[in-house]
């Protein structure tokens, strides 16, 4: 109970920034089995675990498997942490733990908060290194359950499912499945062989894994529904924000996801273009969110000549991780905060050669208690650019198939749920993750799938 006196907080080791630039792979080097009980026995035990009531959206059972792996015993931090979560090995590397169970973690004041994410991400890791498999029951029941994308909703709802002995048939347009995880999070965030492994794994415990069909498209959402006990929406929400600006349609101003998929497609071995080449080009990046931390990273790696992130408010209120705006700091992003652009700079041959920024002053927190954004008149300037990529965070997609459906949409185009239940207006069809509550986070979709999950279970099976 004293070990956070002796033991200090412990980072995993990360690869050296000369080395990491040359290649996507992860670069951190998580814990083996002696120091991952290590930072474990840090852990105070609280009697009202904050980590766990208040930090995690999974509500994950922390100070258990904390306790669990401190003594040594693996299978039982490994059950424990696959209990609640879907998938904890990708959570433990992408949460924005700073902000979430790290945040509330009693130590995080003075002694520094125990590395929850880290240590998660170890326990599946090395349990699975060990030959430790998960109990699935296989099919048990006479009941099938559409699932409509493979993001971390579509995973998480598919894997409570499973372990209820229910069919699962999941529906996804791409190639390749996990949505965002695949396409979006870069492969030095989240080693993609974590998001094979899973798929893996649900494939064994009987998911049928549909690859390449759009619903809308190639199957409306009625023949779901009168193939399926219910149907659960994980359709994800990947629009990218405009700043309706001059300029904005120039070919040389990308969206971030056109930018990040492309480049993901190519380490895929897939089609891609070469019109998104950033390399030995000036790319300014605009924006101040984990979209835009992958977008710096990944010029980075991809050979620009210079990379600038022009974000309008500061530091610390950069609604990202921490811990990967320092990793872009590292790697030699130039961070221009309090800036905002205003127009895109065009020359008379019609090239792209900069941003024309206005610099801004914070005032009171708003609503959301993030500080109003106002512009110093006066205070243009240039950044020069030969590309710029936009990060400004994402709209829904517009869903007429599903309105079609009779499915009731919200004033931002949102699938409209119960809160309680995920269940949309139409009572066999569930939704959840950025589909219903816009851009947000691979933790708060993995639980939105398993309430959802939760409450199949209890229409289909009492
Ligand atoms: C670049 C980037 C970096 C991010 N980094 C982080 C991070 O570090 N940490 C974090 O917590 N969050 C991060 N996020 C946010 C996180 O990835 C998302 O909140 C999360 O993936 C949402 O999950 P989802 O299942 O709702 O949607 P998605 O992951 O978008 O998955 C939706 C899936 O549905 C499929 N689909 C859509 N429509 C149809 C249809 N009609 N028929 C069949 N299939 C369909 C899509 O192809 C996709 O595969 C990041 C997001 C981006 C864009
Ligand atoms: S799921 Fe995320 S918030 Fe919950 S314990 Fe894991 S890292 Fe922390």
């Amino acid at each position: 109970m004293q070990g956070f006196i002796e033991t200090h907080r412990l980072d995993p080791d990360k690869e050296d920034v000369s080395k990491r630039l040359r290649h996507f792979e992860e670069i951190y080097r998580f814990y083996t089995s002696r120091l991952v009980a290590n930072q474990s026995e840090r852990c105070v035990q609280c009697g009202d675990p904050f980590c766990t009531t208040i930090g995690c959206p999974l509500n994950n059972a922390i100070p258990q498997w904390l306790e669990a792996i401190a003594e040594g015993d693996i299978e039982k931090a490994f059950l424990l942490s696959n209990e609640t979560s879907p998938f904890p090995e990708i959570l433990g590397r992408v949460c924005p733990h700073n902000r979430l169970c790290e945040g509330a973690c009693t130590l995080d004041d003075g002694y520094g908060a125990i590395t929850i994410g880290p240590i998660e991400a170890s326990i599946t890791d090395l349990a699975f290194k060990a030959g430790l498999r998960l109990p699935f029951p296989g099919i048990t029941t006479d009941k099938k359950v559409a699932v409509v994308g493979s993001g971390p909703a579509g995973m998480s709802c598919a894997h409570f499912l499973l372990r209820a002995g229910i069919k699962v048939d999941m529906f996804e347009r791409a190639e390749l499945p996990g949505g965002l995880l695949t396409y979006g999070i870069p492969g030095f965030k989240l080693e993609k062989e974590t998001i094979r492994r899973r798929f893996a794994i649900l494939k064994q415990a009987g998911m049928t894994l549909h690859l390449g069909v759009e619903i809308g498209h190639d199957k409306q959402i009625e023949e779901l529904q009168n193939h399926y006990d219910a149907v659960f929406l994980g359709l994800g929400a990947t629009n990218g924000k405009r700043a309706a600006i001059e300029g904005e349609d120039h070919e040389h101003v990308y969206m971030a996801m056109d930018f990040l998929t492309n480049v993901q497609r190519r380490l895929y071995g897939q089609s891609w273009m070469e019109r998104f080449s950033v390399l030995g080009k000036r790319v300014v990046v605009i924006g101040g969110g984990d979209t835009a931390m992958d977008c710096v990273r990944t010029a980075v790696r991809e050979g620009a000549e210079s990379v600038t992130c022009l974000y309008r408010r500061d530091e610390t209120n950069m609604p990202g991780s921490r811990k990967e705006y320092l990793n872009a700091v590292e790697e030699g992003v130039i961070f221009l905060f309090q800036a905002a652009p205003v127009k895109f700079d065009i020359d008379e041959k019609k090239r792209l050669v900069g941003v024309d920024a206005i610099r801004t002053e914070l005032g009171e927190p708003d609503a959301d208690g993030r500080r109003r954004v106002t512009d110093i008149a006066g205070s243009e300037h240039c950044v020069p650019a030969d590309v710029v990529i936009m990060a400004l965070g994402f709209d829904m997609e517009g869903l007429p198939f599903v309105a079609d459906a009779g499915v009731k949409l919200g004033k931002w185009g949102e699938v409209e749920i119960d809160p309680e239940s995920g269940r949309t207006s139409h009572p066999d069809v569930f939704a959840g993750g950025d589909c219903q509550r816009g851009a947000d986070l691979v933790v708060t979709a993995a639980a939105d799938g398993r309430r959802a999950a939760t409450a199949i279970m209890q229409q289909l099976l009492g």
